[in-house]
């Protein structure tokens, strides 16, 4: 079963053809954010525009858009990041058996760019459309990412690290997942965009949180660098995750400064908080762990995803944080690779094949749910395949 997908639940847009039998036969990400440097954030307005000018607009050369219009050929009518997408893929749009789009959480009018895109592409094309739950998707693409043996096995506990999300989630099944914590006010990728701009990392072409990941690498032997206290991990005994605590701390040091800081103290800012947001994202995946166990659910994969989790130095954090927990019985902890943990549409693709190999589908008049928790999705209907 060969599904077209595509995402625009944020400011990434994408488009990407993936196959049941696990293929990632294209993977479109076209990036905005040379557009929403700018404002310091996404900017709402501005990520529609973009979306429909990368989704929706032909990025053809006028000669042969002029061509194909003279010999009245349809083939380029297709939207530029599924058309890019279905290009790399070598697979005929005809022969698409399925449209997949996320159908939320998201930016509502960021959302109904993609919603429409494969809608009209589903309707004309007369095959079934999915639409898709954005974390669930971040949930599921380990399963189609990780080896056979290395795949998590339900239930597992998944921590989504994204950049509207810091969640613990115990996924039972394809379609049921039950929130354990929640962040109690901004999330963790939230946290780290602007602890990268109050460092004045530039966005480049990866964002400004992967270009704070690595500066804190840069080499410092042989410079002095300024110590920097540890920042506390907050709310100590609840399970609830909480980052504006860490992020006023910073802010405080920064200001605190007299002096223009210099790269050296940059770096050491820069690693304090990296250390503190994965001290507290350990502690509480690792309480939440003995917290199921008390209560009688022995939880032996964790997955994490999300873009927060595409980070080396917390991916390595966390697995150091579970071997000293669970010391005997090694707990399995896998990620989806790094540029499948930020927002793409081979995750949605993937985690809307389940509904269409059951023969079920969403209508063509689905509505899109901006605010959507994970804790509802659809059971899957068997209805009969178009
Ligand atoms: P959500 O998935 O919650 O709807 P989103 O789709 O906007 O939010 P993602 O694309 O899943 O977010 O993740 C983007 C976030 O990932 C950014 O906010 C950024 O902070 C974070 N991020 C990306 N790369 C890194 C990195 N190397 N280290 C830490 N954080 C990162
Ligand atoms: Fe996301």
């Amino acid at each position: 079963f060969t599904v077209l997908a595509v995402e625009s639940s944020a400011d990434d847009t994408c488009a990407a053809v993936v196959t049941s039998s696990r293929e990632i036969l294209s993977n479109i990400v076209i990036k905005q954010h040379d557009l929403h440097e700018g404002f310091g954030g996404i900017h709402p307005m501005v990520a529609i525009e973009g979306h429909q000018r990368n989704m929706v607009s032909r990025m053809i050369p006028r000669i042969s858009l002029f061509i194909e219009v003279l010999s009245n050929s349809v083939t380029s009518m297709q939207p530029t990041a599924v058309r890019r997408a279905l290009e790399e893929s070598r697979v005929a749009v005809e022969d698409i058996d399925g449209v997949a789009f996320t159908r939320g959480p998201g930016i509502g009018g960021c959302l109904s760019v993609g919603s429409n895109a494969a809608k009209t592409l589903a309707a004309a094309l007369g095959k079934p459309l999915v639409g898709v739950h954005h974390m669930q998707a971040h949930a599921l693409t380990s399963l189609l990412t990780s080896p056979t043996d290395e795949h998590p096995e339900f239930p597992f506990l998944t921590l989504l690290i994204s950049g509207g999300h810091t969640l613990l989630v115990l996924a039972t099944s394809l379609s049921s997942f039950r929130i354990l914590a929640n962040t109690v006010d901004e999330s963790v990728g939230r946290t780290y965009d602007k602890v990268a701009r109050m460092l004045r990392m530039p966005w480049g072409t990866k964002g400004p949180a992967a270009s704070l990941e690595e500066f804190c690498r840069r080499d410092l032997r042989g410079v002095h660098v300024p110590e920097v206290q540890p920042f506390a991990v907050p709310m100590h005994g609840k399970l609830a995750f909480s980052f504006s605590g860490l992020h006023s701390a910073v802010e405080r040091c920064i200001s605190k400064s007299e002096v223009v800081l210099t790269e050296a103290h940059r770096i050491a800012l820069g690693r304090a908080f990296q250390d503190g947001a994965a001290r507290q994202l350990c502690a509480k995946l690792v309480q939440c762990h003995s917290m199921l166990l008390r209560k009688g659910i022995e939880v032996r994969h964790v997955v994490a995803s999300g873009g927060v989790a595409s980070n080396s130095f917390l991916r390595a954090r966390l697995r150091e944080a579970l071997d000293k927990h669970s010391p005997e019985q090694k707990i399995s902890l896998v990620f989806p690779p790094p540029e499948l943990c930020t927002d793409n549409a081979v995750m949605v693709g993937w985690a809307a094949m389940y509904r269409f190999i059951a023969g079920d589908h969403d209508e063509y008049s689905v509505e899109l749910r901006s605010r959507w928790s994970i804790e509802t999705l659809p059971d899957i209907r068997s209805t009969k395949p178009r």
